[in-house]
């Protein structure tokens, strides 16, 4: 461990250097006020409606990911453009099947972003290259797919698009979770790879981020990010598999006392950025211990905790609940 430390110290700083590019040859968000060149809107709505967050039904209905439009069509008015990975990684999943869910067929990408495991998820392809498996290595660039408009939400083929999101596994056990809570007749066909198991931040922030600092580093932007609300966790019932895989957003103290509760820090988007055992609470079950309304209500649409009328104190909405428990499990 020590060789190891001496090892990364030795480092130079540039090699933590966040290497980011876009997914497709549609470079125009870099281009300032060139946004409808980019962003596929949806039908009868605006460049704006395929942007990341709370943008669709006048902000009641929220989008994961950003719809970046098409270039290139064949003669026959197919979609070509190729679909890069948009940093070196390992390939996750691959979904070919294009009817087993709204994001058609998929590809997920597993990054290591100084120190933050975190993937970047390709959706409505037309097709994927072929080989193309889960473990393989993938390089900065490289074609993986071509961009399409598959899925079980009929996108018309004048909207082909790509689907791209920058996202988080909430759950190593998904699968396991999720599968007394189907309903009947119904399959989870991707897995722990399922998008359910998926929250995604905006994808457009980050390659902006990295454009304005060549030596941006992945870890401080998370841990820059507004803290929406904090939550307790009973110490029996702690968000394991997110502190498994996100080491990084753990604080650990001198410990007293045996652990009796967790202290995590969220995103509005429910993305956690900073774990911390407590010795001090013991709550009952999940609860919301502060909010900061500013950074909640970017995502006013998608509440994941709100006030009680009467009483005036902060609970979990449904979704909110179903993250906890997801996270718990
Ligand atoms: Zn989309």
């Amino acid at each position: 461990m020590l060789l190891r430390n001496i090892f990364l110290c030795l480092l130079p700083v540039g090699a933590m250097a966040l290497e980011l590019s876009l997914p497709t040859a549609n470079q125009t968000l870099f281009a300032p006020g060139a946004e409808e060149q980019f962003f596929q809107g949806t039908a009868g709505h605006d460049w704006r409606s395929g942007q990341y967050g709370c943008v669709r039904s006048e902000g009641r209905q929220y989008h994961e990911g950003m719809d970046i439009r098409c270039l290139q069509r064949d003669r026959r008015g197919e979609p070509t453009d190729s679909v890069l990975a948009v940093a070196d990684g390992e390939v996750a999943y691959v979904a070919r099947v294009a009817g087993q869910s709204n994001y058609g067929r998929y590809v997920l990408v597993r990054h290591d972003w100084n120190g933050v495991e975190v993937f970047s998820l390709y959706a409505h392809l037309r097709d994927i290259a072929s080989g193309l498996r889960a473990g393989h290595p993938v390089k900065r660039g490289q074609p993986i797919a071509t961009l399409g408009y598959s899925g079980t939400q009929n996108i018309s083929r004048d909207r082909a698009h790509l689907h791209f999101e920058i996202c988080f596994q909430l759950n190593r056990n998904f699968a396991a979770w999720f599968a007394p809570r189907l309903s009947q007749g119904d399959r989870n066909d991707h897995g722990n790879f399922n998008g359910i198991n998926f929250q995604g931040i905006d994808p457009a922030a980050v390659f902006l981020a990295a454009r304005r600092d060549p030596r941006m580093n992945f870890r401080e932007y998370m841990e820059a990010q507004p803290v929406a609300f904090t939550v307790l966790f009973p110490a029996r019932r702690a968000p394991l598999s997110w502190m498994r895989a996100q080491t990084w957003c753990i604080v650990n103290g001198p410990e007293p006392a045996p652990v009796t509760a967790y202290e995590v820090w969220f995103m509005a988007e429910g993305v956690a950025t900073f774990v911390r055992p407590r010795w001090d609470v013991a709550p009952a079950g999940w609860t919301v211990e502060g909010v900061n309304e500013i950074a909640l209500n970017t995502l006013a649409g998608r509440p994941l905790v709100a006030q009680n009328g009467k009483r005036g104190d902060w609970t979990f909405t449904q979704r909110g609940a179903e993250l906890m428990e997801m996270l718990s499990y």
